[in-house]
């Protein structure tokens, strides 16, 4: 047998396959009228560490850029990171934030038991990655945050650099909040292949943004994930052309967590529970705040009749 990895080939691995990179497509969706392309959660595979959600915000159109704006909308059980590769937009939350973000900056809010945001890109559009963590139970039903942070470490790789947004890479640390242990950093690389210390325990993956990536050896192509999934002590990235990456990884989750809509929790009642309380305007769990948009309904779920 030849050719590519076929999915059914991964089950039953081994020791042997623990370098093994699996390499999945993602699918199109759109929020609004921006377009995206869904990385994770996907087929068989809901969490890279404590990543649940990646969604990749296609480049803008020079003559017709998709706008971000997706209005009021609620949270339970993450933080959400926002991560801008071109264009500027407007956060706004039910903490009274306001906050403008651009390329090289990082959005961290955090969800807990309940939070409601909005955001609105420039009339440039925007291209970037908007990211959910999955918070732990120590933390899930605490207290709604946010922070942004304007400047961040760079690490020098020798061939590019990396901004690390999210835990340390290289002896550098990023100073966002962390829940669990991860990994999040931007790799703007030139040709030549970098090397990073990993650990075997956690999860990690790449997410190609201007063209293929070698990571592991394996060819990872823009609209992509490509994942390594424990047992590998180096992660090797290498670009032919200048371009960048995303670098996302952590421990894994320990236990299963459910995602619906804009929600993660553990169980479907408390997915309910949060839907009625969002559907019904409960303000203590989801506070209103200013914004120019219109709230966003809910579905139904497809459990509740
Ligand atoms: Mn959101």
């Amino acid at each position: 047998m030849s050719g590519p990895v076929q999915e059914e080939d991964l089950d039953g691995r081994t020791a042997d396959a623990a370098d093994t990179v699996e390499v999945r497509e993602g699918r199109t969706a759109h929020i609004g009228a921006l377009g995206v392309v869904r990385l994770l959660p996907t087929k068989g595979r809901r969490t890279i560490g404590g990543w649940c959600f990646v969604d990749v915000m296609l480049p803008p159109d020079a003559l017709e850029p998709d706008p971000m704006e997706i209005g009021p909308h609620p949270h339970i059980g993450l933080h959400t990171a926002t991560w801008l590769l071109e264009g500027e937009a407007l956060h706004s939350d039910s903490l009274g934030t306001q906050q403008p973000i651009r390329p090289g900056q990082l959005n961290l809010m955090t969800a807990g038991h309940g939070i409601a945001h909005a955001e609105l890109s420039s009339e440039a559009g925007v291209h970037g990655i908007q990211m959910w963590i999955a918070q732990p139970e120590e933390t899930r039903h605490g207290e709604r945050a946010f922070e942004h942070h304007g400047e961040l470490p760079v690490l020098d790789l020798g061939s590019g650099e990396a901004v690390v947004f999210m835990g340390e890479l290289g002896g550098a640390r990023s100073p966002a909040r962390m829940d669990t242990p991860l990994v999040g950093a931007e790799l703007r690389l030139t040709p030549g292949a970098v090397t990073f210390e990993a650990n075997p325990d956690h999860e990690y993956a790449i997410v190609p943004i201007d063209g293929p990536v070698l990571f592991n050896g394996a060819v990872v192509e823009p609209g992509h994930l490509g994942m390594v999934l424990g047992g590998s002590e180096t992660l090797q990235v290498e670009m032919r052309e200048p371009g960048r990456c995303m670098l996302i990884g952590g421990e894994p989750v320990g236990e299963r967590i459910q995602m619906w809509w804009n929600f993660v929790a553990r169980t479907r009642d408390e997915l309910e529970t949060a839907w009625r309380d969002w559907a019904a305007g409960d303000t203590d769990r989801f506070p209103e705040f200013e914004s120019t948009l219109d709230r966003i309904e809910a579905p139904l779920p497809i459990w509740v009749r």
